[in-house]
């Protein structure tokens, strides 16, 4: 039975969009995956060092046979093909793909931690995820939309969906 997932998309290096729209390309031709909906793109200033060029952030919707190990393989494999190196800790990078939440269950090993520890403290992945279902919750039954509303501001920006640029007056 397939389960649905969400996957978090985030770059701050070489043409970030570029990134992005290339990572869609290849999330979308994950085998056993259906591509259901992404999300707007949004721009927000880095978590930690602050030396470095803002993100462009996005989420996409999988509905997915594959196993979350599996998956997080493809991921990473989509991560290498955009010349992902792992460098500082929370510091620049061409291609971020996190595996946010599958379907309802809590996963916790060395590999892979569902949902993201790092997803209620983060605008950039609650907003996207309310884009794609504003009733989306947490395995523990927290909700997306509460979690947002109390989450730290980075200043996020939604970038137009054809240029990727900011929406005038935002
Ligand atoms: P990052 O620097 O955010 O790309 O972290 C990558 C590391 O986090 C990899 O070693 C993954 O195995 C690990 N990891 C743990 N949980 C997750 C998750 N939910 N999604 C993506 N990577 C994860």
């Amino acid at each position: 039975m397939a389960t649905d997932a969400f996957i978090g998309l985030g770059s701050n290096l070489a043409e970030p969009s570029v990134q992005l729209a290339q990572a869609l390309v290849g999330l979308a031709a994950l085998p056993d995956t259906e591509l259901v909906a992404q999300s707007p793109f949004y721009s927000s200033r880095p978590v930690g060092p602050q030396d470095q060029p803002d993100f462009i952030n996005g989420a996409v919707w999988l509905r997915t046979t594959l196993s979350p190990l599996t998956l997080l393989d493809h991921l990473q494999g989509i991560e290498q093909a955009h010349g992902r190196e792992r460098g500082r800790h929370w510091g620049p990078r061409t291609l971020d793909l996190d595996l946010l939440i599958y379907g309802n269950e809590t996963l916790s090993g060395p590999r892979l931690n569902v949902p993201h520890p790092e997803l209620p403290n983060r605008d950039f992945v609650l907003q996207p995820l309310l884009d794609l279902n504003p009733a989306l919750t947490l395995p523990d039954g927290r909700n997306i939309a509460d979690l947002r509303r109390g989450c730290p501001d980075n200043q996020l920006r939604k970038l137009h969906p054809v240029a990727q640029t900011p929406l005038p007056g935002e």
